[in-house]
């Protein structure tokens, strides 16, 4: 396993022949599932989030939380290196995406919406993300 630090590049033909055509969609595209579609929105069990491309720890299944905005939300990323925030003025909005540190893919963005103590909202589409359960 590589250290957080090493980053994941790859050219669009290996994305594309290693993600399903919808990961590649939002990963690489930046495109955003349909809310309460993806099916880790209401996933409650103990355990790790990683990226769906390069399968670098994301968040603690801890910090989950219900936000009814219909895609998965966590207060605070699993480390903070894990991921990068970018300004983004798409769509007529002012908005702070949420790519993963090591491979670039799109997550999702991050809202100042959340509960305490962060008061953040990471609002980050499944097809980014795989679960791994806790051992134990
Ligand atoms: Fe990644």
């Amino acid at each position: 396993m590589s250290s957080p630090e090493e980053k994941v590049v790859r050219s669009d033909a290996e994305w594309r022949s290693l993600l399903s055509p919808e990961q590649y969609r939002v990963l690489r595209e930046k495109g955003t599932e349909r809310p309460y579609t993806g099916p880790l929105t209401t996933h409650h069990e103990t355990g790790n989030y990683h990226c769906a491309g390069c399968g670098a720890l994301l968040f603690l299944s801890g910090a989950k939380f219900d936000s009814g905005c219909g895609w998965p939300s966590f207060m605070i990323p699993a480390d903070a290196q894990a991921v990068d925030e970018h300004e983004d003025l798409s769509f007529g909005m002012r908005r702070i995406e949420v790519t993963c540190a090591r491979c670039g893919g799109h997550l999702g963005h991050v809202f100042p919406d959340g509960p305490r103590p962060t008061g953040l909202r990471y609002c980050i589409n499944s097809a980014s993300l795989t679960f791994t359960k806790a051992e134990r």
